[in-house]
């Protein structure tokens, strides 16, 4: 009710605007458009109390209650939302301005690495927008798609929690990718060739469609990304710069348990046994650090093989898919490294069935 008790008096107040400054332009019809000014203004003051006491209200209620989750399940909901967002001042007063947004795409069943992105992107935003939908073209066919947890209930209330205001959550794949949906974004062979690129066929193709389309439907100032996921936040940070895109890409440290094991949704696909044995996944991690902290420079296959090694003495890593040692700008494969350049180890394991994937920056 107030956003729009407040739409009324910021067009008509611009709508008045525009009529005093014809009136003063246009000798010819003066008279005809001065009555027309006069009358919105004369409107324009009732409309102001309204709007005082609507503003009122609406801090009081803030005060009270956090505000809700609005959900939005299609593009063209989402996009006539977006068109009324507006800066609001420190007393919760609307603003006639253009609000930083902030953005986190994510595949929803959130946790505490979703949950810190968003807590910094409501740190320097106006507004946050999260969105909630797992991609099915960035999974392979025999990967986890369907049984990827779900959970939307659950995550709204983690995000009233928090203060969210906005999900953009597609009710289902065809709101996402229409019938006649051909285009797609093609990173190329450079991500294509990263040792993440080779164990996922089409992943970051999926990956770079799908964040190009969230980044055109929210428009974002900012966007989040968890380092997490290092491939992934290089290749965003390509696809932002080689299409021109007009916003910042932020990304966050990874979240991890206190045992060292980074926090992901595929996390709760493990057994009580996997899960204890999963540490070993940043313990490995830490002993590449330890050996890059030790000389001025080391070669990759030393720092690969003391994480493989490490990994090894824990029985229920079922495979070792890769460990790579990469630029952190780029994600090339470096054959060495000096410790002024540092780089980024990744790797990804199978504990039981659950495939596992983290990193370190080595700095
Ligand atoms: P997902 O829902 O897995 O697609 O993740 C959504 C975003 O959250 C991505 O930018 C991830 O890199 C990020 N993310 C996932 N896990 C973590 C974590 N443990 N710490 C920080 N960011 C994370």
């Amino acid at each position: 009710m107030f956003v729009h008790v407040y739409e009324i008096i910021y067009y008509s107040n611009i709508l008045s605007a525009k009529l005093v400054r014809l009136k003063l332009r246009c000798d010819f019809s003066r008279l005809t458009l001065t009555s027309i000014a006069y009358a919105v203004q004369f409107l324009y003051v009732p409309l102001l109390t309204m709007s005082a006491a609507a503003a009122i209200a609406c801090t009081a209620r803030r005060s009270t209650m956090s505000a809700s989750v609005k959900v939005y399940q299609t593009v063209p909901e989402f996009r006539e939302a977006r068109k009324l967002l507006r800066k609001v001042d420190t007393d919760g007063k609307i603003l006639p301005l253009l609000p930083d947004v902030g953005f986190v795409p994510t595949m929803g069943a959130l946790h505490r690495g979703h949950l810190s992105l968003l807590k910094q992107a409501q740190q320097e935003n106006d507004v946050v927008v999260c969105s909630i939908f797992v991609n099915p073209t960035q999974f392979g066919p025999t990967e986890d798609l369907d049984r990827y947890p779900r959970q939307l209930e659950r995550d709204c209330e983690l995000l009233q929690e928090l203060g969210i205001e906005h999900v953009f959550a597609p009710s289902s794949v065809e709101s996402m990718y229409s019938k006649y949906h051909v285009t797609s974004v093609d990173p190329g062979i450079c991500f294509e060739q990263t040792e993440e690129g080779k164990s996922r066929p089409g992943h970051f193709k999926g990956v770079a469609t799908v964040v190009t389309k969230l980044l055109n439907i929210v428009q974002p100032t900012r966007a989040y990304f968890g380092q997490k996921d290092a491939a992934q936040c290089v290749l965003i940070k390509r696809i932002v710069n080689d299409l021109n895109m007009n916003l910042d890409i932020i990304v966050g440290d990874t979240v991890r348990e206190d045992d060292g094991l980074a926090m992901s949704s595929r996390n709760a696909y493990l057994s009580a046994s996997e899960r204890s044995a999963a540490p070993i996944i940043y313990q490995s991690l830490l002993k590449a650090r330890e050996l890059f902290q030790s000389k001025e420079c080391v070669a990759s296959c030393d720092l690969i093989d003391v994480v493989e090694q490490t990994l090894k003495t824990q029985p229920l890593v079922r495979e070792i898919q890769y460990v790579s040692v990469d630029c952190r700008e780029t994600m090339q494969t470096l054959t060495k490294v000096h410790y002024q350049e540092g780089a980024i180890v990744s790797l990804a394991c199978r504990i039981g069935s659950v495939r596992l994937i983290d990193n370190i920056v080595l700095q």
